[in-house]
């Protein structure tokens, strides 16, 4: 097989690169139903630029590559083994080439092994087939989206939405929970894919299967194709839009499946996708490994960009800030506004945050500003340079942040998905301010690093290091300010009256 390794890392590269066509249009259909200038037209705006930016450079369009997910179908008496090694090979080689980030933890110790392999990474599942020929597909699916799968046990009490029975109309309830929890923590507008029945463990696993059927098929079922049409609409009239920012986008997707189960149980298992929907495949040649047809994509149908306008389109209105912020000038800003950066940031996440808990920090926070962000870095020479860089979920940090930024005086913290009561409280208390950047816009926000000016934390691995920044022209959107206003309790709270009408 000497074209395998090739094959392998091709696939790699190109689902974590370039979206697959249906996602694209997909993409293209909601962003042309929000009006223009809103956030969530703002905010699809510099998604479709980041979409074209990151197949032009052939970088990750969201630095979350995920947990490699491959389903494999294999010819009876093809080697399983021998294909195991080398997508293990392909694995660490892209994550060499930095279009993978060393996304792979040991649980117990923290550490992270740096070539996203290690116990059950990637996650690998073979079937066999009576084909000649061998098929690899392949799912990229981020931490945020991946936090905000849920599993429902019916009967059971939804929130806006009352009981949940095991029919099929507790089941379109629990789907449209799903859409509604996942609120912009999930980088909305996403996709559901679902399992009516089995158990626990695999109605997940079925559940995730379906996010490999295209946005645009028809369920050959016709119970479940109308229950994923109904779903497509009226989780569309919900109003969490692009990054939970409100508006008509939520869902470009809605694929469900039913299996058997036992008669005391009744599961419905959803796997939430964001927009940044990274799935590939490839047929290859048994006996090279040579790619002999790419799956989900036309060849007749070459890439084009998606993007109508560069990026963000600036009004004149943004306000610069200019770090080290005074507190005057957070205390002026309010929900709504659109801010610029130029300046130095520091990255922090999850072990950055726990850190800061019990340790003094490394740097002088004062003023500063606060990236929650796993970059995706590359040494080239003696430099650091970020080959991608988005916001990551915020509310994981939650329990320390109000800490965080009282003991340290930071005075931005920018994330995506929004942030709970208690950073609320702390943001009036101390005057700081939250920023929502755009998930998933790794390319977009790569772009605006001058220059990375040094690392702290480093043991932590490369995402969960504290990374000192140089930017300019970082945007991003007052989503919570100083005067105890919330856009994402604002939207949680009118998409759960939405939901209330949707009862029956
Ligand atoms: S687009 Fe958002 S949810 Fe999806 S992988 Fe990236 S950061 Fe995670």
């Amino acid at each position: 097989m000497q074209f395998l390794a090739n094959s392998l890392l091709e696939l790699i590269t190109q689902t974590s690169t370039n979206l697959p066509p249906d996602v694209r249009a997909a993409m293209s259909d909601v962003t042309a139903s929000e009006p223009m200038g809103t956030q969530a037209a703002q905010a699809l705006s510099v998604i479709a630029s980041n979409i074209d930016m990151a197949n032009d450079d052939e970088s990750p369009i969201c630095q979350d590559t995920g947990m490699p997910t491959f389903v494999i179908h294999t010819p009876v008496g093809v080697n399983q083994i021998h294909l195991k090694e080398a997508i293990r090979q392909a694995v660490a080689e892209a994550t060499r080439r930095g279009k993978l980030r060393p996304n792979s933890v040991d649980s117990l110790t923290g550490e992270n092994s740096g070539d996203n392999l290690g116990p059950e990474t990637p996650v690998i599942h073979f079937e066999q087939w009576e084909q000649d020929e061998i098929e690899v597909k392949l799912i990229l699916k981020g931490g945020g989206c991946e936090n905000k799968n849920i599993q429902y046990s019916v009967p059971c009490t939804l929130d806006h939405l009352g009981r949940a029975d095991r029919n099929l109309e507790g089941v379109r309830k629990c789907i449209l929970h799903a859409v509604w929890q996942a609120q912009g923590q999930g980088c909305a507008p996403g996709a559901v894919g679902v399992c009516i029945g089995s158990d626990r463990a695999h109605g997940y696993y079925v559940a995730k299967e379906q996010l490999f059927r295209t946005l645009d098929d028809t369920n050959p079922n016709p119970v479940l194709a109308k229950l994923e049409a109904e779903i497509m609409e009226e989780a569309n009239k919900l109003g969490v839009g692009p990054m939970g920012f409100g508006g008509q986008a939520s869902l470009i997707g809605c694929k469900v499946a039913a299996a058997n189960r036992l008669p005391a149980s009744f599961f419905v298992s959803v796997a939430y996708d964001c927009w940044a929907f990274r799935r590939l495949g490839v047929r290859l040649d048994a006996q090279t490994g040579a790619i002999t047809q790419w799956l989900y994509r036309d060849p007749s149908r070459p890439v084009q960009h998606m993007a109508e306008n560069e990026g963000f389109p600036l009004t004149g209105r943004e306000i610069i800030l200019t770090p080290p912020v005074g507190e005057e000038q957070i205390r002026a800003l309010k929900v709504g506004d659109v801010v610029i950066i130029n300046g130095e940031m520091f990255t922090g996440r999850d072990q950055v945050h726990a850190y800061l808990m019990k340790n003094k920090a490394p740097v002088d926070m004062r003023g500063s500003v606060l990236y929650h962000c796993g970059p995706v870095m590359l040494k080239q020479g003696e430099e650091w340079v970020m080959k991608a860089g988005g916001p990551t979920t915020s509310i994981r940090e939650e329990p320390y942040q109000a800490h965080v930024i009282g003991e340290y005086g930071v005075r931005v913290v920018i994330g995506k998905g929004g942030m709970g009561a208690k950073t609320l409280a702390a943001l009036k208390e101390h005057g700081a301010v939250y920023l929502n950047g755009i998930g998933g816009a790794a390319q977009f926000y790569a772009r605006t690093v001058e220059k990375v000016l040094g690392v702290h934390l480093m043991e932590f691995g490369i995402p969960e290091a504290m990374w000192n920044l140089r930017v300019k022209g970082f945007m991003a959107i007052v989503t919570m300010d100083a005067h105890g206003n919330s856009l994402h309790a604002k939207i949680e709270q009118e998409t759960g009256e939405v939901l209330e009408t949707m009862k029956r």
